[in-house]
C-alpha cells in the first residue's frame, strides 16, 4: 500500500512538474514575444529621439511609456559603447550624480548590434522572473546604441502556475494524508477485528469454546463477529450437553459396573489399574489397600492369578496382529489357596480404540466360582451317594430275597421273618431316598399346596412317635415342649410333618448317645404390650456335634453335606433343602443357631390360623427368643 501510495504520489508530482514546466515555458514564450514586440515598438518610437539626441523628449516619452505600461520593470538606454545614459526607473542626472563609476550595460554575448531583431533573454530576480529585451537602436541605418527593457512576467500565468503547483502539492499531501488516515482507519476497523477473529478461531480450534469477541462493530464485520459469537455459544452448549451426557453415561456405567455380581477390573495399556469394582476388590482382597488405582496390576494380584495372567497381559499389550486382537476373551480358571480354597474364573478382553488398531486397555472380568465348584462337587458326591445308597439297599434286598427264594425251606421261620424285615427296612431306605428327590423336585416345581389349620401339638407328637424307637436305640432323650393351649397355625399338615421329620431325623443323626433332642413350639410375644400374637415359633434343638459357622448357610443348599468332606454315606444332602422350601411356602424362613460341639437349633415362625393379619413374613428374631441348646431341659 505504501508503495502504491508512493507511486501515485510520484506520478502526481511528475505530472505537476510537467504541467508547471509547460505553463512556465508557455509563459516564457509569451513573455519573450511580448517583450520583443514591446521592445520593437518602443525602439521604433525612440530611435529618432536618440538619433537626434533629444534626450528630453526621450525621457518624457519613455516615462509616459513606462508609467502607462505596467508590465515594464525597467528601461535602459545605452550608447554604442554600452554606456547607460538614461534609464527608468533611473534618470541620467541620477545616474550621473549617483555614480562615480560609470555604468556600462553588460550585453549578452550573442547580441548582434546591427541586427533588426531584438535579443531576448530571461533571468530570475528575487522579485520573480524578468524578461530582458535588448533592442538595437538604428536610426537612418546607423547603430545608435541599445535599448534594454525588462518586462514582468504575465501575472495571470504566474498566478495560475503557482496555483497549479500549490494544488498539486495539496493533492500530493492529501493523498498521503488520506492514505495514512485510511491505514489508521483500516487498522482500527478491519485489522483489529480480523486479528481478534483469528485469535478467536484459534482458541475455538484449541477447544476453548468460551471464547467471545466483544467489538461494537456494524456492517459485515459486525455480522461476522455476531455469527462467530453465536457459533462459539452453540459449541459451548453442545460441549456442555456432551459433557453432561458423557457424565451421565459414565455414572450409569460406573453404577452398572459397581453393582454387577462379577468383578470387573479395567487396566490401561501399561497394565495399571484404572477401575476396580467392589466385587473385584473383595475377590482380590484389595479392600484394605488404600488405593489400587494407578498401580501395576501384577503387583496386586494373588500369586497364582499373577502367574496365570502375566504372560497373556504382556502379549496383549505388545503389538499384536489384527486377528489376535479380534479374538474372543481369553478365559482362565485359577485356584487361590487360602483358609478356604477359592476358585476364580477370569476373562481377559482387549479394549481397542475406534480404529481397532491400538490397544487402549484390558478388561479383566472375574467370577468367584468357588460355590459353583463346590456345588458341582456336591452334585457328583450326591450322585455317588445316591448310587451307593441305592446299590446298598438294592443289593441287600436282592441277596435276602434270593436267599429266601433258594434256601427258604431250610431256614427257620424266625430267620425267614428276620430276612423279610431287613429287606423291608432296606426298601424303606430306598423309598426315602427316592422320595427325597421327588419331594424336592415337586416343591421346586411351583405346585400349589392347600393351607389349613394345623395343630402343631399333633404334628410334633406324631413325629416324636416315629423317631421314638430310633432315639431309644441311640440312647438319646426326646423332649416335647409344645405350649398346651397353642392355637392352630396356618399351614399344610403333610409338609409340616416332613419338616419335623427331617429336622428331628438330622438332630438324632448328629447327636451322640446320651444327648438330648427337643421340639419347642410357643406363641411369639409381640413387641408392644397390648399387641395380639400373630405367630408361633417352632424350634428343633439338639446337643449334637454342631455346624461350623462357614457351613451354616451352605447346609440349606441342595446336595450340600458337611460330611462330604469326611465321607460318611448316610443322607442325601436334600433334607434341609426340602425344609427351607416348605417353610418358604409358609411365607416364612428357617434359621439356625449352632456351635460346634455344643449343639444346633433350627427355628422358624408360622402364622396363626384365623389371624386377622394375612400371611406375612415372620417377625424379626428377638435375641431372647433364640433358644440355645443349653436351655434344653435335662
Ligand atoms: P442329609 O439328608 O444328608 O442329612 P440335610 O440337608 O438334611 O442332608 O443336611 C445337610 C447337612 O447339614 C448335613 O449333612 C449335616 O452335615 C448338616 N446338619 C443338618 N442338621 C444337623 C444337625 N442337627 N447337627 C449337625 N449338623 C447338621
Amino acid at each position: 500500500m505504501a508503495v502504491a501510495t508512493l507511486v501515485v504520489s510520484l506520478l502526481m508530482s511528475g505530472l505537476t512538474f510537467w504541467a508547471v514546466n509547460s505553463i512556465q515555458q508557455d509563459a516564457r514564450l509569451n513573455d519573450t514575444r511580448f517583450g520583443r514586440d514591446l521592445g520593437l515598438l518602443l525602439a521604433a518610437n525612440v530611435a529618432p529621439m536618440v538619433g537626434e539626441n533629444n534626450l528630453t523628449e526621450l525621457a518624457q516619452f519613455s516615462s509616459r511609456f513606462y508609467t502607462s505600461t505596467s508590465s515594464i520593470r525597467y528601461m535602459l538606454f545605452a550608447d554604442t559603447d554600452g554606456q547607460i545614459y538614461f534609464g527608468i526607473p533611473f534618470s541620467q542626472s541620477e545616474v550621473q550624480s549617483s555614480l562615480t563609476i560609470r555604468r556600462r550595460m553588460q550585453l549578452p554575448e550573442n547580441f548582434v548590434a546591427n541586427s533588426d531583431l531584438p535579443m531576448v533573454r530571461q533571468h530570475l530576480t528575487p522579485d520573480g522572473e524578468v524578461t530582458d529585451v535588448f533592442v538595437p537602436l538604428n536610426y537612418n541605418g546607423k547603430y545608435m546604441g541599445v535599448l534594454a527593457i525588462g518586462t514582468n512576467p504575465n501575472p495571470t500565468v504566474v498566478t495560475s502556475s503557482h496555483l497549479t503547483r500549490d494544488v498539486t502539492i495539496a493533492v500530493f499531501v492529501s493523498i498521503w494524508v488520506m492514505v495514512i488516515l485510511g491505514a489508521v482507519f483500516n487498522a482500527l476497523t478491519i485489522t483489529k477485528p480480523i486479528k481478534e477473529l483469528l485469535f478467536g478461531v484459534k482458541n475455538i480450534a484449541a477447544g476453548n469454546f468460551q471464547q467471545r469477541i466483544d467489538l461494537p462493530l456494524g456492517g459485515e464485520l459486525g455480522e461476522l463477529i455476531l455469527n462467530f459469537n453465536e457459533m462459539a455459544e452453540r459449541l459451548e452448549s453442545y460441549e456442555e450437553q456432551n459433557i453432561e451426557e458423557l457424565t451421565a453415561e459414565k455414572a450409569k456405567l460406573e453404577t452398572l459396573v459397581s453393582t454387577i455380581a462379577d468383578g470387573a477390573v479395567l487396566l490401561d495399556s501399561n497394565i495399571h489399574v484404572v477401575l476396580a469394582n467392589p466385587t473385584a476388590r473383595q475377590v482380590f482382597g484389595w479392600e484394605s489397600h488404600d488405593d489400587v488405582l494407578g498401580q501395576d496390576v501384577l503387583e496386586l494380584l494373588p500369586p497364582p492369578v499373577q502367574a496365570a495372567l502375566s504372560q497373556p497381559l504382556h502379549d496383549i499389550t505388545k503389538a499384536v496382529p489384527q486377528a489376535e486382537r479380534d479374538r474372543d476373551p481369553i478365559e482362565f480358571c485359577v485356584t487361590v489357596p487360602g483358609s478356604t480354597n477359592r476358585t476364580l474364573r477370569l476373562w481377559l478382553t482387549t479394549v481397542l480404540d475406534q480404529s481397532r488398531e491400538n490397544v487402549k486397555g484390558i478388561a479383566i472380568t472375574v467370577q468367584d466360582i468357588t460355590r459353583e465348584t463346590e456345588l458341582n462337587e456336591a452334585k457328583s458326591q450326591f450322585i455317588s451317594n445316591v448310587s451307593h445308597e441305592l446299590r446298598t439297599p438294592l443289593f441287600n434286598i436282592k441277596s435276602f430275597i434270593e436267599t429266601l427264594h433258594e434256601y427258604g425251606d431250610s431256614l427257620t421261620e424266625e430267620e425267614q421273618h428276620e430276612f423279610l424285615e431287613t429287606a423291608n427296612r432296606e426298601t424303606d431306605r430306598l423309598t426315602r431316598l427316592v422320595n427325597d428327590v421327588l419331594d424336592l423336585s415337586r416343591l421346586e416345581s411351583g405346585k400349589r399346596y392347600h393351607f389349613d389349620a394345623v395343630d402343631l401339638l399333633q404334628t410334633v407328637e406324631q413325629t416324636l412317635r416315629t423317631h421314638q424307637l430310633n432315639a431309644k436305640d441311640k440312647e438319646i432323650e426326646l423332649i416335647q415342649n409344645v405350649d398346651a393351649d397353642l392355637p392352630a397355625v396356618l399351614g399344610n399338615y403333610d409338609l409340616l410333618l416332613q419338616v419335623f421329620n427331617n429336622l428331628l431325623g438330622n438332630a438324632l443323626k448328629f447327636t451322640q448317645a446320651g444327648g438330648k433332642v427337643a421340639i419347642f413350639a410357643y406363641l411369639l410375644t409381640p413387641a408392644s404390650a397390648h399387641g395380639v400374637p400373630t405367630h408361633v415359633r417352632v424350634e428343633v434343638a439338639d446337643t449334637g456335634i454342631g455346624i461350623d459357622c462357614e457351613d451354616q448357610i451352605a447346609v440349606f443348599e441342595r446336595f450340600f453335606r458337611v460330611e462330604n468332606r469326611v465321607h460318611t454315606l448316610e443322607g442325601t444332602g436334600l433334607g434341609l433343602s426340602i425344609v427351607r422350601n416348605i417353610i418358604e411356602k409358609h411365607q416364612s424362613s428357617v434359621n439356625l443357631v449352632s456351635e460346634v460341639g455344643v449343639g444346633t437349633t433350627f427355628w422358624f415362625d408360622l402364622p396363626l390360623y384365623h389371624s386377622e393379619v394375612p400371611i406375612v413374613k415372620p417377625l424379626p428374631t428377638p435375641a431372647d427368643t433364640t433358644v440355645d441348646t443349653a436351655s434344653i431341659p435335662s
